[in-house]
């Protein structure tokens, strides 16, 4: 993976994954980032704090519609990287990220 410009979110956990037309969110998780402040777990059932690891966990990472408001309420409530989020919601079918989009483009605001 090129380490300067956007990381296409395409390539990122799709070898599993369930049928675009099913699921057409995918969470991507700065897991290294989250450091356990478990405002996502207060939005959403999708979100857990995993007491072992004193970090979040994402219940399932491909959504479809009903799931999808919660999810974005996590991506944006989400402090981590001084408010940048490390939920990331990204419509399948766009590669666009929806949430928290701190850059207004829909790139995905990943950085590792
Ligand atoms: S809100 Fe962000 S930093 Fe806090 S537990 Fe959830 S993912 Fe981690």
């Amino acid at each position: 993976m090129a380490e300067d410009g956007p990381v296409d979110p395409s390539t990122i956990g799709e070898s599993d994954a369930p049928p675009v037309a099913d699921k057409p969110y995918k969470i991507i998780f700065e897991a290294n980032k989250c450091f356990g402040a478990g405002k996502c777990a207060e939005v959403s059932d999708n979100w857990k704090l995993d007491i072992s690891t004193g970090i979040a966990q994402p219940q399932a990472y491909f959504i479809d519609e009903d799931d999808l408001d919660e999810n974005v309420r996590a991506a944006e409530v989400c402090p981590a990287k001084k408010d940048r989020g490390v939920i990331h919601v990204v419509d399948r079918r766009t590669d666009e990220e929806i949430a928290p989009d701190p850059n207004g483009d829909g790139t995905l605001s990943v950085d590792w």
